[in-house]
């Protein structure tokens, strides 16, 4: 593509424009020419996006679309795109609809008939993966954990099992108790790295056992400020089972208790009975849990 070509599809259209998360030059170039083109720029909180907006010499007329009036904010936008106009929709920070407002909006605006255009950029996702050094590529992205420690604690024991490296965002009046959570239902044992103020004049990122997070945090109290993303790596999967083991043993468990299931497995099979008897509770606990 040309860089003097025009921005905009010739079919009014909805953009869908990731901003920067912290520092305001993380932001490309096509989102500057595509906010500054559009007729409008809906905004998860205009005050917040006028700021970049001026910092980048940019007077765009803007809208509000936030969480409580998506349903609303994307009638008003679907009129407009059908009047001919040209719309935009940033979130606060990164990428729109992670872990922000805009799934429904895109849904609505597609559903509507009318192109929905990506224009990608930060997220903290992928930002804290970059350097979190994990070798294994893969993740599994979460998100924000509930806030109240029962049911964070059920959503971690659904994770458990689980051999990608899990990615968290989390809010700082949070992030000991959450800490504390995973330790205790993950294990001390697994890689947490923290990513902390990406990007911001702060920006901190530690890579520690889980079971080292609260002396972390009690080391300087400004750890528990900021914005957070927490990765945890995976469990460790259990080796040397076949799948023939794995047939039996899921068999058994389902005519009787644990142990015995492992005990027999392994006699049938001759595979490790104390393999068979981690693999058996992995399977009963991701049974309970819906996976
Ligand atoms: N849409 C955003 C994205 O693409 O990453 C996420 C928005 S979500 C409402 C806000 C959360 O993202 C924060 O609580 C934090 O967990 C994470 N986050 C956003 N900016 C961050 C930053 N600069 N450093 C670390 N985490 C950040």
């Amino acid at each position: 593509m040309d860089i003097n070509e025009s921005p905009l599809s010739r079919t009014p259209s909805l953009y869908v424009v990731a901003t920067p998360m912290g520092n305001l030059q993380d932001i490309t170039l096509r989102a500057l020419a595509v906010l500054r083109a559009v007729d409008v720029v809906a905004a998860e909180d205009t005050r917040h996006t006028k700021g970049l907006l001026s910092a980048h010499g940019i007077a765009a007329t803007l809208m509000a679309a936030h969480e409580h009036n998506e349903a609303r904010a994307a009638e008003q936008i679907i009129g407009r795109l059908a009047a001919g106009e040209q719309v935009a929709f940033v979130s606060d920070a990164g990428t729109p609809g992670i872990s922000d407002p805009g799934a429904r909006l895109v849904a609505a605006v597609r559903a509507a008939g009318h192109p929905v255009v990506p224009v990608p950029g930060p997220s903290a996702v992928v930002t804290a993966m970059s350097v979190a050094g994990f070798v294994e590529g893969g993740f599994h992205f979460v998100g924000f954990l509930p806030p109240k420690s029962g049911a964070r604690r059920s959503r971690l024991e659904a994770l458990r099992e689980g051999t990608d490296v899990t990615v968290f965002y989390e809010a700082p009046h949070r992030v000991r108790d959450s800490l504390r959570d995973m330790a205790e239902v993950l294990g001390p044992d697994r890689e947490l790295v923290v990513a902390r103020e990406l990007t911001k004049r702060f920006e901190e990122i530690a890579r520690l056992p889980l079971g080292e997070a609260q002396a972390w945090l009690d080391a300087d109290s400004n750890r528990e400020r900021g914005e957070f993303v927490l990765l945890v790596s995976g469990a460790t999967p259990v080796e040397g089972l076949d799948v023939e083991a794995e047939r039996v043993l899921k068999l058994l468990l389902a005519e009787m208790p644990t142990s015995a299931a492992a005990k027999l497995a392994a006699e049938i099979t001759g595979q490790p009975k104390n393999a068979l008897y981690q693999r058996a509770l992995a399977i009963k606990s991701n049974a309970e849990t819906g996976l």
